[in-house]
């Protein structure tokens, strides 16, 4: 591993003049970060630790729901308001990872983990995330967990949080500091996909760290859920999810929300399923329809082409399940 210096940063402000230092990384509970220096894959020069900024979860004087960054995925999985308001966030993150990982893992850290894609981690292995122009062994190579939406020929990584699937599904915002001081970003935008520039993965400016999430309450009447597939009932990646907000009144669909895990290199909105599903019968002949709009431009690769089918019947049962 690469010598590093080490600040535990105060407060926000801190955080951000530490993180001015050349090779500065943010350092949440290192559930990932520290890993990857272990590899030689991640080389900061300086670590600024900000597991102890803000972690409050409370419900905002704008009735938002808001989650400190440094907030824990245990604690947020396990708060109170949480439970009964966002099912669908404590759901999503117990079915990540394992609990002595979400004990330490926070809010802020996981939306910025980095792909489990095998030849990432493998440095011996040509990856133009890891190395840009390097090429990509995953394109032609074991692409089962790869992704079948939003990929480009540069790479076909998928993104791994399920935390970020619940949120994208949630209309999510996130809540930025940085040396040209604070914002405020759609979770959506937060990850790019990977066009000819996969090293860049996020729409963050350099230094800028994230300081909370908020999300607006949801419907009163909606029903949600997130289901995930697995190749282990625990400990192990999505290799699909799908996370769901459904309002039905007298028959028909009121509303939808609707985001997929495992398919893309970001927490990917299945925007057009929900406009096919708006106003339609709550019926499975309509969640068939919408399942083929949220899948209409997916392109398998080699090994992966059963996502497709998999997220398709996922989709429909869980959309049957909350109508
Ligand atoms: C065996 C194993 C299984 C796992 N299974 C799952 C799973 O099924 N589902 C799942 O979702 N996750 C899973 N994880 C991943 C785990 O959830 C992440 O490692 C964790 O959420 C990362 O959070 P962290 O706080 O430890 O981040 P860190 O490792 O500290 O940091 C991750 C990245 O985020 C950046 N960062 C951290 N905090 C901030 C901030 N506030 N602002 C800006 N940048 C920041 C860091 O610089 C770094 O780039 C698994 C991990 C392991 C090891
Ligand atoms: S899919 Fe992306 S992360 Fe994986 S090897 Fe290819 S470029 Fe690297």
């Amino acid at each position: 591993m690469k010598p590093f210096t080490y600040e535990r940063a105060g407060d926000v402000a801190a955080a951000v003049a530490a993180a001015a230092t050349p090779g500065a990384v943010y350092l949440g509970g290192g559930t990932n970060l520290v890993d990857l220096m272990r590899q030689n894959i991640e080389r900061p020069a300086a670590l600024v630790d900000v597991s102890r900024l803000p972690a409050r979860i409370e419900i905002g004087p704008d009735g938002r729901l808001w989650m400190g960054a440094a907030a824990t995925n245990t604690d947020v999985a396990a708060d109170p308001v949480v439970r009964r308001d966002f099912p669908i966030i404590a759901e999503a993150i117990v079915n990540g990872a394992s609990g002595q990982i979400r004990n330490m893992a926070t809010v802020g850290g996981n939306l910025l983990q980095r792909t489990r894609c095998l030849y990432f981690y493998d440095t011996g292995a040509r990856c133009n995330k890891r190395e840009p122009g390097s090429g990509c062994d995953a394109i032609d190579g074991h692409n089962r967990m790869h992704a079948v939406l939003g990929a480009s020929s540069q790479c076909v990584a998928t993104h791994p949080s399920d935390l970020g699937v619940a949120l994208a599904a949630l209309d999510a915002r996130v809540h930025l500091a940085g040396p040209a001081g604070p914002r405020t970003a759609e979770l959506l935008d937060l990850h790019r996909l990977p066009g000819d520039t996969p090293h860049i993965e996020n729409t963050l400016q350099p230094g800028e760290l994230i300081t909370a999430v908020s999300v607006p309450m949801p419907p009163a009447a909606a029903r949600s859920a997130y289901r995930k597939v697995r190749e282990r009932a625990s400990y192990a990646f999505a290799l699909i999810s799908v996370a769901a907000l459904l309002e039905v009144r007298d028959g028909v669909v009121i509303s939808a929300r609707l985001a997929l895990g495992g398919v893309a290199a970001k927490p990917w909105r299945a925007a057009a399923a929900e406009e096919a599903l708006v106003g339609a019968p709550a019926t499975r002949a309509a969640f068939e329809r919408a399942a083929d709009a949220a899948l209409a431009d997916a392109r398998p690769l080699a090994h992966n082409a059963f996502k497709i089918p998999l997220v398709r019947r996922v989709l429909v049962a869980t959309l049957e399940e909350l109508s």
